[in-house]
């Protein structure tokens, strides 16, 4: 049985933390490459040692997403491989974290009883005391405990290796769209305090960050008394280091114009936004409850590119909703014409446990019905994907070094301040965290190809 006293108690001769070596791995979004950043801060403080060899670890930590089944499928088989490092540390810790945490609750030990530790993602401050618990009991410890005053603040995230600085400026999520199981996971929508948003941001730029991304589920309602979305960008624009802002994700139903004309004034804040359409039929989005309509998702594409015609746009698209008809499907393929995005992230509806669609409607597209729709979206996606990166060749863009191509070791790969990748070959003196320029002289829909710009 698991307990409350299993992790608020704290035995008297716990073995000192400093002796033991931390993994973390990550599934998912942003907010929980951010969460598990702030795990590892949070017990690295405790003197907790960092490692990135699983086979090296004491306690592993399992950061886990639940937006769609089959990423909890993938979790639980994960954790039943790295339960088999038990036999040669029979001390180790295997503890899950996150939405998924949530998702499951206690059911989850009963799925795979190896677990010694489960906390949701209000839980985080409790870890040291959970695993210091677990050293005199042989239950495991869970705590799923809401917290809706707990923003992290004063915990110094230790960060992944890597160009962009992640900042949590928001937690949970009060929208509750229909297919949804985030606010069910994160909890109710609270903004962090706009100072500890600029300190987090100092702290990057003094570390050597030279681009930042602000996230939250719906970032741009963030709102911290007086202090909006727009004022917060403003401030953080006028952070000397800081050469590259960007967002993720906005609500396409929070974008006042005053939004649009901070974002079009700073030269900082990149010329990008992520705008989630979902489908682009007034009905479908009213029953997957989203808060604005086809024309309203319109004006504000026609906002954002009027005041910055450089602007590009990606989105998220659902098919094969509940009750989504030929003619629905049709809309959002229309939408989808219409827009011209850069590029999409494109999935089949499926329903889960929790979610007032899977309470209240019906899960009534057949499979192969949302299969083809699927593919019909994303061959469309392509095309336009792929005409949208041929306008590039010829230009010279700005790209932050981000390392090496994954695909070819002897050429490098960035983003320019539009999110498009690019890659080109390696040039002495150009490392990772440099923004050089790069004549693009190829493309395919997912990648720019091209060389630096050597200076005369
Ligand atoms: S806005 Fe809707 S889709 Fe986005 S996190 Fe909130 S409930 Fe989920």
């Amino acid at each position: 049985m698991v307990t409350e006293k299993t992790m608020l108690e704290q035995p008297a001769e716990a073995p000192a933390a400093r002796d033991r070596a931390l993994y973390v791995e990550t599934y998912g979004c942003q907010m929980n490459k951010a969460d598990s950043e702030l795990i590892t801060g949070l017990l690295a403080r405790e003197g907790y040692r960092v490692t990135d060899r699983v086979d090296r670890a004491d306690v592993i930590l399992v950061n886990t997403c639940a937006i769609r089944e089959n990423a909890e499928q993938r979790v639980l088989g994960r954790m039943s491989e790295l339960n088999r490092f038990k036999t040669a540390n029979p001390g180790l810790i295997l503890g899950l974290c996150g939405c998924m945490s949530q998702h499951l609750g206690d059911r989850i030990i009963e799925k795979a009883p190896y677990i010694d530790l489960v906390a949701g993602p209000d839980s985080y401050r409790r870890l040291p005391a959970m695993l210091r618990a677990l050293d005199t009991e042989d239950e495991p410890a869970l705590n799923l405990a809401w917290d809706r005053a707990e923003h992290y603040l004063d915990i110094d995230p230790v960060r992944e290796a890597g160009v962009n600085g992640w900042v949590t400026i928001m937690r949970g999520c009060d929208k509750m769209c229909t297919f949804c199981i985030v606010p069910f996971v994160r909890g109710r929508e609270r903004s962090t305090p706009h100072g500890e948003v600029i300190r987090q941001i100092e702290r990057l730029a003094a570390e050597g960050y030279r681009e930042v991304t602000l996230l939250g589920q719906t970032v741009n309602k963030y709102r911290d008394g007086d202090v909006e979305f727009a004022d917060l960008l403003s401030r953080a624009a006028e952070i000397d280091g800081i050469e590259r802002i960007r967002f993720t994700s906005p609500h396409p139903a929070h974008f006042p114009d005053r939004l649009i004309e901070v974002m079009a004034a700073s030269p900082k804040i990149c010329p990008h936004t992520h705008l989630p359409l979902q489908s682009g039929a007034s009905t479908t989005l009213s029953r997957m409850r989203r808060d604005y309509t086809p024309e309203t998702f319109l004006d504000v594409v026609h906002r954002l590119r009027e005041r910055i015609p450089r602007i590009t746009l990606t989105t998220d698209v659902i098919v094969g909703f509940c009750g989504e008809t030929e003619e629905e499907f049709e809309a959002t393929r229309e939408m989808m014409r219409t827009v011209q995005f850069d590029s999409a992230f494109m999935f089949k509806y499926s329903p889960r446990p929790g979610t007032a669609s899977h309470k209240r409607l019906s899960d009534d597209v057949p499979e192969e019905v949302k299969a083809r729709r699927l593919t019909a979206v994303i061959e469309m996606q392509k095309s336009i994907s792929d005409t949208r990166n041929r306008a590039y060749r010829g230009q010279v863009v700005h790209v932050l070094v981000e390392g090496r191509s994954r695909r070819d070791a002897d050429r490098l790969f960035g983003k320019t301040d539009t999110f498009k990748t690019v890659v080109f070959p390696m040039l002495e003196g150009v490392v990772s965290n440099a923004i050089v320029p790069v004549r693009v002289n190829g493309s395919t829909p997912f990648t720019l190809f091209g060389d630096v710009v050597k200076s005369a």
